[in-house]
């Protein structure tokens, strides 16, 4: 299929299944990873790392509460291997699923089976980093990752009944010719979401002088994706460089944006940027993006959970009000700083 016949396809396909667009804001929980040498990540260059990069649970609760007020979605939870124990984890997803009143996904490296089904209905579903399309090139890059292990991973979260995403970095030496190995792997562990990226290059690692790939390469790669999968989720992630990106991967079959700070694009010229590119796209498509990434008088330095929602958590409610004092003081922080960046 010609790549304008691609992306027709795709965009029509999108159309039809989805209603929203989303912009999803990926929260950090560390800066923390064990493994520290996936050969294009930045963790590779810290040689050393103490758990210092531990956020505390003021500061992950204030930017959930941030997220929900300005209708963004958490696109997940995400940290390096062994940053916190799973009872930290449980008590994070909680919280956070209270503060959203939405299922929370998992990005924080493989957790065992027996771990996963202490999770209730909070935890949407978990995220297997394969980072590109072949067991192979998985392994020369992260070498201390171990691919059957991800891939079990997977299987025993279908059986617990929990969602499956994978995450793809491109431009890591992937062959585009491989890309049918990723949809068999999509297929086979029945995956409901991919994010992909596309390679930053990190100083001190061995991409440090590569390029990003042709933006034309990453709409094609969507394209198909979304024409195998049509009703997949597919979230793309952009870097600030690169907004003019969000309409073409939204026509490509993109459902939500991620990988920008809000600090960096809430109500700056970044933020307007982005806007202008989801409104343009919003005259050719029914999708809508309900939430915001400029009215300033949505942020408001308040603790409020959601009225009714089946994630309500009492008693977390109730730990996260009993800190409520250092929440406001995180979040009128943040809000600061998102206003001194304008
Ligand atoms: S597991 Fe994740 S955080 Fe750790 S080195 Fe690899 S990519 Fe980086």
């Amino acid at each position: 299929m010609q790549f304008s016949e691609k992306i027709t396809k795709a965009f029509e396909l999108t159309e039809r299944n989805f209603e929203s667009i989303n912009i999803e804001r990926a929260i950090f929980l560390s800066y923390y990873c064990d493994l520290r040498d996936c050969k294009f990540c930045y963790m590779s260059t810290i040689k050393s790392s103490p758990k210092k990069g531990l956020r505390s649970f003021e500061s992950i609760f204030a930017e959930a509460f941030l997220v929900k007020m300005v209708n963004w979605k958490v696109e997940f939870l995400s940290s390096g291997y062994g940053a916190y124990n799973i009872e930290k984890i449980i008590e994070i997803v909680k919280g956070v699923s209270s503060i959203t009143g939405e299922p929370v996904w998992l990005n924080t490296g493989i957790l065992e089976k027996e771990e996963l089904s202490l999770f209730g209905s909070e935890l949407k579903g978990v995220t297997a980093s394969i980072e590109t399309f072949t067991e192979k090139l998985f392994q020369e890059l992260c070498p201390s990752k171990n691919w059957d292990a991800m891939m079990e991973f997977l299987e025993y979260s279908k059986e617990l009944g929990y969602k499956r995403g994978i995450t793809i970095v491109l431009g890591l030496g992937e062959k585009k010719d491989d890309l049918d190995n990723l949809f068999q792997i999509i297929k086979d562990y029945k995956v409901d979401r991919v994010t992909f990226y596309s390679l930053n290059p990190h100083k001190g690692t061995i991409f440090e002088n590569s390029i990003p790939p042709p933006s034309l390469y990453y709409l094609d790669v969507i394209s198909e994706t979304r024409i195998m999968f049509p009703k997949i989720e597919i979230i793309t992630g952009i870097w600030s460089d690169r907004i003019n990106l969000v309409g073409p991967l939204l026509l490509a079959g993109s459902n939500g944006i991620t990988k920008f700070s809000m600090q960096k694009f809430y109500g700056s010229k970044l933020g307007k940027s982005l806007s202008s590119e989801i409104k343009e796209f919003e005259n050719i498509s029914k999708r809508r993006f309900k939430g915001s990434m400029t009215d300033m008088s949505l942020l408001k330095n308040e603790i409020e959970f959601p009225e009714k929602s089946e994630y309500t958590n009492k008693f977390i409610e109730e730990e996260i009000l009993k800190k409520k004092e250092l929440i406001k003081e995180r979040i009128d922080s943040y809000i600061t700083e998102i206003k001194s960046l304008k």
